[in-house]
């Protein structure tokens, strides 16, 4: 795939195949294109070529609606949520974006709120259901959106930076999450500066440098790997 802006060229012909069923990592210094090849998996932005395969089917150009009922929730580097909605309003919006959420317009909205209700307890914010989004931490907020996601029953969640700008705590809690969804069958592709959580959760990492990948396998073998060390440090 590649995509290019002006001059600059953000992905660069990059050939990339994550693991169903595991929590795949992609990492890279800041510039090297992770988040527009996130973008343009999930029909944020269109790459010039190269297509996308979301099990062995086509979903390149897609609109990012599309991309979401075909099973493909993400979320953002900077989080977003709704701040003048409440937490339970965001999660009614969040819905209304995917197939099930058309699906439930028509079910009682009793168990569409039960629903939202399961999934904030799953994510430790149920007693935050009637508070505006504003005034959630930002780390509360993140999980926020990440209820938001799993409210469109995704089997595949990317998460752009989910510990940035989050506390430790809440840190090991969203580790914990993953883990757990993953254990349900999720499959996860993660964008993350945060090494120690790459290298704790991640059982794949692909590591990209001026927008292609250039080394991935397992956490300790990639985190040896002389192409990456230099990658990182510019030696
Ligand atoms: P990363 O997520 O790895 O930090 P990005 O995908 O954000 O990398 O950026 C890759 C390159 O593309 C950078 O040089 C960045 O400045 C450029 N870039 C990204 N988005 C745009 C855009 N919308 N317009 C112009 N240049 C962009």
């Amino acid at each position: 795939m590649t995509k290019t802006f002006g001059g600059v060229t953000a992905v660069d012909g990059a050939s990339v195949q994550f693991q169903e069923g595991k929590v795949n990592g992609l990492i890279g210094p800041n510039g090297s294109g992770k988040t527009t090849f996130f973008n343009c998996v999930t029909g944020m932005i269109k790459p010039d070529s190269g297509s996308v395969l979301y099990r062995d089917k086509t979903i390149t150009r897609q609109s990012p609606d599309r991309i979401a009922r075909a099973g493909i929730g993400r979320s953002f580097q900077l989080c977003r949520v709704f701040p003048r909605m409440t937490v339970m309003e965001n999660l009614l919006v969040a819905v209304r974006h995917t197939s099930i959420g058309r699906q439930l317009r028509s079910a009682r909205d009793e168990e569409e709120l039960e629903r939202a209700r399961g999934w904030l307890r799953r994510v430790g914010i149920d007693h935050l259901e009637h508070a505006e989004a504003r005034n959630l931490s930002y780390g509360q907020q993140k999980l926020l959106e990440l209820a938001g996601v799993l409210m469109g029953e995704p089997d595949t969640i990317m998460l752009d930076e989910p510990a940035g700008g989050v506390n430790p705590a809440l840190i090991g809690r969203i580790s914990t999450l993953v883990r757990e969804l993953n254990a349900e069958g999720k499959t996860f592709i993660i964008v993350e500066h945060n090494m120690e959580m790459v290298m704790s959760l991640c059982d794949h990492v692909v590591v990209f440098d001026r927008g292609r990948p250039i080394a991935e396998g397992a956490p300790e073998i990639i985190q040896r790997d002389p192409r990456v060390l230099e990658a990182y440090l510019g030696v």
